[in-house]
């Protein structure tokens, strides 16, 4: 008997013994073709509740993946905290219109920051899907402080400051994690089973070094004092961080494929062990989303899946937000590769 696929990708993440290993998406796995199918089109599946839960859906309903994941763009908590949000188009991700803060100082985060819409459009969104799929993985979003740190200051002047100010950039840091404690907490309880958390300390912008000396520290906060699953997205080369990451405390890592699988489980397994014999962290994703999800063929697909597999990867899926015009037997040629080793 297979198991439920919530069962499945639990059992997963906790490196607990499965049927098979699960596949999922821990973010966006929405597509221009996907919204067709669904009648659930960008940009309104990020605006109202019942649109985000008929787009989200496909990736169980269509993909037969293990999960939903409603949280598409990266702006709802920068809409919340007043940033001005252009909400994108059917083919186009929302994006924050200029800049709100220059200074630590001048961030402030509302008292009713979840009564924004942009926050209970999420939490209502994971109601509905709660009721709806008692036996499918949801998976919320939160936005990491340095992420946000890039939304709020803008990308470059937020980088200039780590040379020029780093005692500003712990200040930021420092607030901007509540951030993520407090919205996460509300998914759980809105039926959230696990949560990513998406911080973009990407390889080509931020050095391993950086990750280790304003990051990880707050990263480590925020495993303690979140209570429920973590799957920390960071995508991009993170090979010389991943060390640190597995020691942060999360209980899963969703990973690009500039990390190949090979690579990623010697760095997981030269960590060592925990007392109750699991690596200290769970690897989730790496299907490279550019060349093979877009442009390859199922063929393709399979033939990374199989490299998953090989590794032990426990969690199978796109590497990131996958493209909107991906097509969709590329995304189901991930469940199918599962389904048939
Ligand atoms: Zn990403």
């Amino acid at each position: 008997m297979p198991l439920p696929p919530r069962e499945r990708f639990l059992s997963c993440l906790h490196q607990r013994s499965a049927d098979r290993p699960s596949v999922g998406n821990a973010v966006s796995a929405a597509t221009v073709h996907l919204m067709d199918e669904t009648g659930c089109p960008f940009p309104d599946a990020h605006l109202d509740p019942d649109v985000m839960v008929g787009l989200a859906a496909s990736s169980h309903e269509i993909l037969g993946y293990d999960t939903i994941a409603p949280v598409f763009s990266v702006q709802h908590e920068a809409a919340a905290l007043g940033c001005e949000v252009d909400w994108g188009r059917r083919d186009l991700m929302p994006d924050v219109v200029g800049r709100k803060y220059a200074r630590a100082d001048e961030i402030a985060i509302p008292p009713d920051f979840l009564s924004d819409s942009a926050c209970v459009v999420v939490l209502e969104a994971l109601r509905k899907l709660r009721a709806r799929y008692p036996d499918v993985a949801l998976v919320g979003k939160v936005f990491g402080p340095w992420t946000l740190g890039y939304h709020l200051f803008g990308v470059e002047p937020f980088l200039m400051m780590t040379l020029d100010d780093p005692p500003q950039v712990r200040r930021i840091l420092d607030t901007l994690k509540e951030v993520a404690v407090v919205f996460a907490a509300a998914q759980f309880e809105a039926g959230a089973d696990a949560m990513t958390l998406a911080d973009h300390a990407t390889g080509d912008l931020v050095s391993g070094k950086m990750y280790e000396d304003f990051l990880q520290p707050v990263h480590c906060e925020l495993a303690r004092r979140i209570d429920g699953p973590i799957i920390l997205h960071i995508c991009g080369d993170t090979a010389d961080r991943l060390g640190a990451i597995s020691r942060t405390g999360f209980e899963c890592f969703h990973f690009d494929s500039k990390v190949p699988a090979a690579r990623a489980r010697e760095i997981v397994r030269a960590e060592g062990l925990l007392d109750d014999g699991r690596f200290r962290i769970t690897l989730m994703g790496n299907i490279n989303n550019p060349e093979t999800l877009l442009r390859g063929s199922p063929d393709d697909v399979r033939r990374e899946v199989e490299e998953c597999l090989r590794q032990d990867i426990e969690i199978i899926g796109p590497e990131c937000a996958v493209p909107l015009t991906t097509p969709t037997e590329n995304l189901q040629a991930i469940t199918e590769a599962v389904e048939d080793r």
